[in-house]
């Protein structure tokens, strides 16, 4: 995950555009992994009956909170229940995020959040909020690709 700054400004802005309605020109996502395989093998397991609906819809309550207070709606259905669209929640880490380490952040907060760190990790989470369906949707790095500027509250004094 440690890459020079220097290989990381040369990489062009290749985020899919699933992703270009939320980070629309930042042009800083990298490292994009797209689950899409592994939620294909585990809906088939599913369905070929090797894997139980309990196995794949046990949301913990925390998640289905994020999902109801701070989750991002998307046009997609629930392949289980089919009842209800899903819900993505945005998980961020890193060693420069302090206090915000595996928070939920949105849109807004990840475009702000990735011009003001040098690199973190951000998870997306698809969940259904009927049925509890979960599974890694995708997750990418963010960030400016530099040393986080001395400032904040890293210098804070007597806080
Ligand atoms: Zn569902």
């Amino acid at each position: 995950m440690r890459r020079k700054p220097g290989n990381l400004r040369k990489l062009p802005d290749s985020a899919p555009a699933v992703f270009r309605r939320t980070l629309s020109g930042m042009g800083s996502m990298r490292s994009v992994v797209d689950y899409a395989l592994a939620r294909r093998a585990t809906l088939k397991s599913v369905l070929a009956g090797r894997t139980t609906i309990s196995d794949v819809c046990d949301a913990h309550p925390y998640l289905l909170r994020a999902a109801k207070f701070h989750g991002e709606p998307t046009d997609r259905t629930c392949p289980i229940c089919r009842r209800t669209k899903l819900t993505h929640v945005t998980y961020v880490y890193g060693d420069e995020l302090g206090q915000y380490e595996g928070r939920v952040k949105r849109g807004p907060e990840l475009d702000e959040m990735a011009l003001e760190y040098g690199e973190f990790q951000a998870y997306v989470v698809e969940v259904c909020q009927s049925c509890a369906w979960n599974h890694l949707a995708s997750s990418y790095v963010l960030g400016t690709g530099e040393p986080r500027a001395r400032r904040g509250r890293r210098v804070r004094a007597g806080d």
